[in-house]
């Protein structure tokens, strides 16, 4: 085993690196999974994954469900599958994109392996390198590393506390296209943002779907969160304005478990066969035992009581990192207030490098995601993302404590407070 580990290291590395194709350059572990293993040492309070808390999901009910599945149908649930996904798990997505405003056919729906798939398959078929993909400023992590994989030029398009700013769009647009680059897509999470936690209104919806439209470009709206909102009900999802230009992800891995693995895409009817045979020469099939798991869930379960549950779960963690950032951090640091989601961003005064002061913050056992993290072009330097989906409420006070000391000794190290 050891021999195994240690056998590529030193010149053997350099070696086999040359041997890659060109793609396998470009695919670096995130920032975040790097931190994973630092994050995931009992001692620290980890403000920096995004896991779900499961502990609100009944797992006698989950129990339950899967057997019932192996015993009554474990033929079927243990066989290959449609490259394009269960038909039943699929008629009864229609009915959760329902709660969105989205009125869509299962026809149009491809189950993916997360929608980190769907991410990924989208990329593969739109993608050539250098063309323009547009995101938020900043974007998810996983989506960056995706995009730069498939050598995709990105684009950082400006938010403010309502997520993106439309006349920010039109000036990103414009200043694109006078360098002759083509733009694929606008990739956006409407609802609760990762990282920044804001909430894109109604009126902004419409006015970038307007944009987006006139110019041809394709929306890619990644909306995991969507019925994850604590205070009041997030407003209708794009894809509910626009079947013909909006290309929709989904996800139960925060509203059911991430460990089924079941995401898809709802995409306008034309791009469908390119993503089925995409997806199939990718994985042949989503697997059926996750499918039909989730399936019978569904269908036998109170699965919107459980949304419920959730929220109130996380909403009980996000009133108390917000009242201990209060409490805790020095002046001359603002952060968003989320309605919903896993996530807080946090803005300090441009002289803080967030990268530079993790190992102090690690020595004062909390974690975070430093704000690079979320930028394709370095830009973040003195922001960061706080997760506060995981830890109990007492673990995340004692985190933000300790983070909000961190930085104040840091500030007046520098004489900025
Ligand atoms: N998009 C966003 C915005 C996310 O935050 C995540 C998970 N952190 C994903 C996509 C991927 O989720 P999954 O593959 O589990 O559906």
């Amino acid at each position: 085993m050891s021999n195994e580990v240690t056998r590529f290291r030193t010149g053997e590395d350099q070696q086999l690196a040359q041997r890659f194709a060109h793609r396998a350059e470009l695919m670096q572990a995130s920032e975040i999974r790097a931190l994973f293993a630092v994050a995931s040492r009992p001692e620290i309070v980890s403000l920096a994954g995004g896991m779900p808390n499961l502990s609100a999901l009944p797992m006698e009910m989950m129990a339950e469900v899967v057997e019932k599945l192996i015993k009554e149908n474990g033929q079927e649930a243990l066989q290959y599958g449609s490259g394009q996904g269960h038909p039943k798990l699929r008629e009864q997505i229609c009915d959760v994109m329902a709660l969105e405003g989205i009125r869509a056919h299962p026809d149009d729906i491809i189950v993916t392996t997360g929608s980190q798939q769907a991410l990924d398959l989208i990329s593969r078929i739109f993608i050539n390198p250098g063309d323009v993909v547009l995101v938020e400023a900043p974007s998810y992590v996983g989506a960056l590393g995706t995009f730069k994989q498939y050598e995709a030029n990105v684009v950082h398009v400006q938010m403010d506390d309502n997520g993106m700013i439309p006349e920010a769009l039109r000036a990103a647009i414009a200043s694109v296209r006078k360098t002759g680059q083509e733009i694929k897509f606008l990739y956006l999470i409407p609802n609760y943002q990762n990282p920044a936690g804001v909430l894109l209104p109604a009126e902004r919806r419409t006015e970038i779907l307007e944009i987006c439209a006139a110019e041809k470009i394709f929306i890619v709206e990644d909306n995991p969160y969507g019925l994850l909102g604590f205070d009041k009900p997030s407003p209708n999802a794009m894809r509910a304005q626009d079947s013909e230009n909006v290309i929709y992800l989904g996800s139960f891995s925060k509203t059911i478990a991430p460990g089924f693995r079941v995401g898809w895409a709802l995409v306008p009817q034309a791009l469908k066969e390119k993503l089925v045979i995409a997806a199939e020469s990718s994985i042949l099939c989503p697997s059926n035992f996750t499918q039909l798991s989730i399936s019978g869930y569904l269908a036998d379960q109170p699965w919107r009581d459980q949304i419920a549950s959730f929220c109130k779960l996380y909403k009980i963690r996000r009133d108390a990192m917000l009242e201990s950032l209060d409490e805790y951090f020095p002046e001359g640091a603002t952060w968003t207030k989320p309605h919903g989601g896993f996530y807080i961003w946090v803005t300090l005064p441009p002289e803080i490098d967030t990268t530079a002061l993790m190992p102090k913050a690690i020595a004062a056992k909390v974690a975070y995601v430093p704000g690079t993290a979320f930028y394709a072009d370095g830009f973040g330097s003195w922001s960061m993302r706080l997760a506060y989906c995981y830890p109990t409420p007492e673990r995340i006070r004692e985190g933000v404590k300790a983070l909000g000391g961190v930085i104040r000794t840091e500030m007046e190290n520098r004489s900025l407070i």
